[in-house]
This record gives structure tokens, sequence and C-alpha cells, in this order.
């Protein structure tokens, strides 16, 4: 570990022309740069310093690709603003090599395990939450009254029990669900409400004449004709149309709630495998450290999970389309490859129905954050996949069963994305440059800053600084084990800042279908 290096900005790749200022107050015109450079106007922190001279029309090299061409000619030491760059066009799809540089496995990691609930259906809970599954928006608020009961009445008697959460969403009725687009949130809903953390055994709560109703919600394969549907128990479902006024719906949901607390209670934390874990990775609010700091380590530290087993996935199609031509050979088939491709292409045709392409992706904060476009955003975002082959790719909403690092196709949007990650994952990893309290009722939310600043303005928010890195005092592999160790501490019931303050996002399923 170097002891504080001044260090004033991050070059990361030798190809690079322009470098990140580190320094949190940013450098003063005029201010002496290493190598001889001067800065030729103030430059903010997080944004890119020109090393060279850099011609009009001439690529703005970072991570050792193009970002941008030079709209006018720029001169060394000046500030490479969003406005300087000219934004290239995404790889073509059709020309992309397929699995031709798959990585070798890593020795496995033996040994790791976390305190686990082990479930009837296989699956290992990180929590032992009672769920209030939903099939319909107009059920949510009943549900939500009930809980708040729940929790005050009855959790107190169960203190094996982590928590009681609704389960509700804005899906249900109201939409096309014939058309091919709803199997996405539908798939969706029904892997949540079969979620792990919700012992896989859901209590379901319907209203009665809604179109996702609860036996097309739990069937096992979509587009099942009727009788190939559930039969469902009235243990399982409690349809409000069949109550008697509102205090006999509460009374209905809590007398099926108290006989699943009671199950609940029953169950114990058990030495699981780390193989057992599902660990969702996401950025939100990135900037221009995410890539260099907080990306990179969580990349490290998903390299380790997958050395010991899990399942790792990476996600947010936006932030990948733009690095597409550095994933394919790291296919671990040309099969997988092309699931790759597929998913990219059906993004590409599902943004250009709504006008829209994946520059539509960053934000002001992530332009304040020193990230001039999206592909300098998805070439730092890519750093969370690690170095692994990339073993599966799995479409919006579908459950993983692979192990190894897998593709989950989902939109970049921090709570779509979390709501379809949460079809497989029992763990989340959130990385985040300009800040966000986001966090979700049924995983563990785990937050890492990409610069110290943050982590200190928000030391009761954020769970692991990765800003370290870029003032030297650790390195991407430190801090990557350090994120390892906690990925396990918190899958076995260390509480999280967001876990701490009850932090959780509503469920957004993504519904590409239409609205009737
Ligand atoms: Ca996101």
């Amino acid at each position: 570990m170097v002891a504080d290096a001044q260090i004033v900005y991050i070059r990361v790749h030798p190809r690079d022309n322009v470098a990140i200022i580190v320094d949190p107050e940013g450098v003063a015109a005029g201010a002496c740069l290493p190598a001889g450079l001067a800065a030729r106007e103030r430059i903010p922190q997080s944004h890119k310093v020109a090393l060279e001279e850099i011609e009009t029309g001439r690529p703005v090299v970072r991570y050792g690709h193009t970002i941008g061409l030079a709209r006018r000619s720029i001169p060394a030491g000046s500030w490479v603003r969003e406005d300087l760059l000219e934004m290239p066009a995404a790889p073509p799809l059709e020309r992309l090599e397929l699995a031709t540089a798959v990585p070798a496995p890593l020795p496995p990691l033996e040994g790791y395990t976390f305190e686990g609930f082990r479930n009837a259906d296989g699956s290992v809970g990180t929590r032992n939450i009672l769920g209030l599954a939903t099939t319909v928006q107009c059920v949510a608020p009943s549900v939500d009254y009930a809980v708040r009961r729940i929790k005050s009445e009855l959790l107190p008697r169960f203190p094996n029990v982590d928590d009681v959460v609704s389960v509700t969403h804005t899906y249900g009725c109201g939409v096309a669900i014939e058309a091919p687009g709803a199997a996405i949130p539908i798939r969706t809903l029904r892997h949540i409400t079969r979620h792990a953390n919700l012992s896989a055994d859901p209590l379901v709560v319907s209203l009665g004449c809604e179109k996702l109703q609860p036996a097309r919600l739990l069937a096992e394969e979509p587009g099942a004709s009727p009788a190939q549907l559930p039969i469902l128990g009235d243990e399982s479902v409690i349809r409000l149309q069949d109550q008697r006024g509102f205090a006999e719906i509460v009374a209905a949901i809590m007398e099926a709630a108290e006989k699943r607390l009671a199950r609940l209670d029953a169950r114990r934390r058990l030495p699981c495998p780390a193989s057992a874990l599902v660990v969702g990775l996401q950025c939100g609010g990135s900037d221009a450290f995410s890539g260099v700091t907080c990306n990179p380590a969580v990349g490290y530290a998903a390299d380790l999970m997958v050395r010991a087993g899990a399942t790792v996935l990476f996600s947010e199609v936006t932030e990948v389309r733009d690095a597409i031509h550095l994933l394919t050979p790291r296919a671990a088939t040309p099969e997988v490859a092309r699931d790759l491709i597929r998913e990219m292409r059906w993004y590409d045709e599902y943004l250009a129905r709504g006008e829209a392409d994946r520059s539509a992706n960053t934000t002001p904060g992530n332009k304040r954050g020193g990230l001039a476009n999206i592909v300098e955003k998805a070439l730092g975002s890519v750093a969370k996949a690690g170095s692994s082959a990339i073993a599966a790719v799995a479409s919006h909403g579908q459950k993983v069963t692979a192990k190894g690092l897998v593709f989950a196709a989902t939109p970049a949007s921090d709570f779509i994305c979390g709501t379809q990650q949460l079809a497989s994952m029992n763990l989340h990893v959130f990385t985040t440059g300009e800040g966000s309290p986001y966090g979700l009722s049924l995983v563990p939310v785990l937050k890492v800053s990409s610069r110290t600043a943050l982590a200190e303005k928000w030391h009761d928010l954020i769970d692991l600084d990765a800003g370290r890195i870029a003032t030297g005092r650790a390195t991407i592999q430190e801090v990557g084990w350090d994120l390892f160790r906690l990925i396990l501490e918190v899958a076995g019931g260390r509480r999280t800042w967001a876990e701490h303050w009850g932090l959780g996002n509503a469920l957004a399923p993504f519904n590409p279908g239409p609205v009737t």
C-alpha cells in the first residue's frame, strides 16, 4: 500500500491521451501537472485533461479505447469537455468476434462459506423474510395496510424472521397481457414471488378480476394452457373479492401471515458454500472515477466470486452496448456470444421504436461527474464484469441457473435493473459516484463509492469506499478482497446501511408491451 501518494491525475492505459483529475478541488489554470504539463484552464475533479495536443478529428482515448473524436484541435493541458467530443457510432453487431479470447479459468477458491437459509427448492436465502406477493397494483395499499399491522402486532413474537415485506408493483391489469412484451414483466414477477429470501414459498394476494391471475403468475411454463396451470390452495392465495369488507380482508391476510411466520421462525441459518450466492452487480449515479475505482474493484471481487463457484450477474444493456466488442470474444462459446448479440440487437430495436438510441442513457449527474458520453460510461461500467469468461446470457427477467459470470439483460435504469436482477439474485452490489441512497426490500444492497469524498459525506449510506484506490491508499486487489469478504458477511446476516434505515425502492418491472 502506498501512503499518501500525491496523485494528480489517473491515466488508465498507456495509449490514453486524456487523464482524470484526482484532487477534490480540481486544478487551477496554470497548475503544474506531471511531465511538464500545465493546466490551460480550471479543470474540476473527475474531469479529463488532455495529456497531449489532439488534432481535429483525432481520437480521444481513455481505457485504451476511443471515447470520441476531437471536434476541434485540443491543446495539451486543456479541459476535455463533453462538447469537444464527437461520439463514435456503436460497434456494429455484424462483425464481432465470437469466443475468440476465452479467458482460462482462474484457480478455484475453496472453503469460503456464509450462513444462509436453505430452501426446499434448493435455493439459499440471505434473509428470512415473510413476503406478501401480489398479482396486481389494485391490492397494493390493502397489503401495505396489513403489513403495517403484521409488523406491529405479529412480527415481535417471531424473532428469527428478518422482515415482512409487501411485494407490490404497477403491473397486473390494464395491459395487453397476450402481447409478446408481456412475457418480460410476468416472468420477472414470477421469479420474485418465488424469491429465495421469501423461502421460495409464495403467499400471494390477488384481487380476483385482474388479467394476471395467480395461476398465470406462478405457472412454471410461460404460455401454459389453463389445464397446465398450477392448482393453488387457499393457503397460498388470498382473493380480496372473496372477502366481506375491509376488516375481513385484513383479517384473512393476517391469519395466513401468522401461520407463515411460525414456519419461518423455526428456520435457522446454516453454513452454505459461497457457490450458493447469486450476486447482482449494477452502477447508478456513475462518475469518471467509477471506471477506475469502484467498478474495477467490484470486477476483482466478481472474479473472486466466480472462483468460489458463485453466480455473478452483470446487466444494463445500454452500458454494455458500446463495449460489446470487448465482451463477445470473452464469451465461453460462440453460442453465448450470439446470445449477447441477440440481447444487444433486441434493445437497439426497442430504443429505435421510441426514436432513441443508447446515447439517451447518460444523465446530467454523469456529465457533471466527468463522463462525456455513453461510450466513456460503458467502458467504465463493464469493468464490473471482471475478467472471467462469460458463461451464459439470460434475457430480461429470466431466472439465471448457470454458475460463473452471467450477462443478465436489463435496462440500465437503477430501479428496473434491480427489479429484474431480483428474479435471480440473493445479494446486490451497487456502485455509485454521484451517490444514491438506493436499496431493495428483498435483498441486502451493498453500496460502494467511487470517491472517498462521497463515502465521508454519506458515511451512514455507503458500505465500502473504493475511492482509496484513486488516492493510492489501497489497490484494486485490496478493495476487491475487502468487498468479497463483506459480501460473505452481509450474505450471512450483517446488515447494510440501506437495511439499517429500511430503504427499499419500489419494484419496477420492465414492461415493453402496450398498456390498454
Ligand atoms: Ca444502473
